[in-house]
C-alpha cells in the first residue's frame, strides 16, 4: 500500500532546500508507437465556435497498474462525458489524435512539482497562499513531458491529456503544533494549471493534464479541463477555492456534478471559460485564439477583469 503512504518533510516555517524534496530527472525518450483514428469523436464540430484542441497521449507499456487503470474504451466513455459538460455550454472539443507512446523507462512514477517559495503563514485565500508558495514544475516531470509531447507551433494553446501511472503531488500543511511540512500525496489525475504554476512550468507544456485513474469519477477528464480552462481550484457558488471539497452541483468540486455555473453567483466560471486562451475560433480556415494571459496567468491575471472572487 506505498501509494496510500503519506511522506511528510518538517520545514520549520521556512522554505526546505531544493534537495530536501525529491527530484531526479533522467534523459527521457518517448516514441509514438501508433496514432487512434479519432474522426467519429469530431464529427459534431462547427465552424466559428469557441473550440479548444485536445491532444492525448497514452502509454505503450505492460504496466499492469498502468493498464488496469487506463483502458482505452475508459478514457473515452469519459472524454465523450467531457466534450457533453463543455458542448452544453457551447465550447467544442477537438480531438486531434490520440497517441500511445512508449518511454525508455519502467519508472512511471514522477513528482508533478517543487515548493520554491514560502509556506503561506496567516494567507487564507487559495490563490495568494499559492502566489506566495510558488510551487514549480519537477524537473522529473518536466523530462517527462518534454519527452512526451511533441513539438508544434501550437504547443502552448493545446490541451494535452497524457496518461501517467503514478504523479506525486507536493503542498505545503500547517500541523496542529503550527509547524508547516511538505506534504507528498498520489493523485488521481492532475492538470497542472495556470493559477498554482504560473510560468514556472516551460511555456510549450503548460497546457499538459495527467490522468493515472480514470476510474476514479465519471467526469474526471471533465474535472481536470476546468482547472485548466476555467483556471480555478475546488469552488462553487458559495464554497470558497479550497485543496479539496466533496459537494455535488458544480464541475469543479467532488461529486458527480457538471455545472459551470454564470455570473458573481457562480464564481464567473463560464465567463472565465469564455476567456481561456486555449479557446479559438476559425474565421475563414484560420485559427483566432483568445487574448493570451497579460501576467502569468494567475487567477486574478488581468485578462479576467473583474471575474474574480476575493473569497
Ligand atoms: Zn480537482
Amino acid at each position: 500500500m506505498r501509494y496510500l503512504l503519506l511522506s511528510l518533510i518538517a520545514v520549520m516555517g521556512c522554505a526546505p532546500e531544493p534537495e530536501s524534496q525529491p527530484a531526479h530527472p533522467s534523459e527521457v525518450i518517448a516514441h509514438v508507437v501508433r496514432t487512434i483514428a479519432t474522426d467519429s469523436l469530431n464529427t459534431d464540430l462547427r465552424a466559428g465556435l469557441p473550440t479548444v484542441d485536445i491532444g492525448m497521449y497514452l502509454l505503450e507499456t505492460d504496466s499492469k497498474r498502468y493498464r488496469e487503470r487506463m483502458p482505452l474504451d475508459e478514457v473515452i466513455r469519459r472524454y465523450r462525458l467531457a466534450k457533453d459538460v463543455f458542448g452544453g455550454v457551447g465550447v467544442q472539443l477537438n480531438l486531434l489524435w490520440i497517441r500511445t507512446v512508449s518511454v525508455n523507462t519502467e519508472d512511471l512514477e514522477i513528482e508533478s512539482n517543487v515548493m520554491a517559495g514560502q509556506p503561506a503563514g496567516e494567507i487564507t485565500n487559495l490563490y495568494e497562499k499559492s502566489r506566495q508558495q510558488r510551487s514549480t514544475l519537477s524537473p522529473e516531470a518536466e523530462a517527462m513531458f518534454e519527452a512526451i509531447i511533441e513539438e508544434d507551433v501550437a504547443n502552448a494553446r493545446t490541451v494535452y491529456l497524457v496518461g501517467m501511472e503514478d504523479v506525486i503531488m507536493n503542498w505545503y500543511e500547517l500541523q496542529a503544533d503550527g509547524a508547516w511540512v511538505v506534504r507528498s500525496d498520489p493523485t488521481n489525475a492532475l492538470s497542472f494549471p495556470s493559477y498554482t504554476l504560473e510560468e514556472r512550468i516551460p511555456r510549450r507544456l503548460r497546457g499538459v493534464i495527467t490522468v493515472q485513474n480514470i476510474f476514479k469519477s465519471q467526469k474526471i477528464i471533465a474535472h481536470e479541463l476546468g482547472h485548466k480552462l476555467i483556471n480555478v481550484s475546488h469552488e462553487y457558488r458559495d464554497i470558497s477555492p479550497a485543496h479539496e471539497v466533496d459537494a455535488e452541483g458544480g464541475l469543479m468540486v467532488y461529486g458527480e456534478g457538471t455545472e459551470i455555473a454564470a455570473g458573481a453567483e457562480g464564481r464567473w466560471h463560464l465567463e472565465r471559460l469564455m476567456r481561456s486562451p486555449y479557446l479559438y475560433r476559425l474565421e475563414d480556415g484560420e485559427k483566432v485564439y483568445n487574448p493570451d494571459y497579460r501576467e502569468s496567468g494567475h487567477y486574478a491575471d488581468p485578462i479576467y477583469g473583474s471575474l474574480i472572487m476575493r473569497d
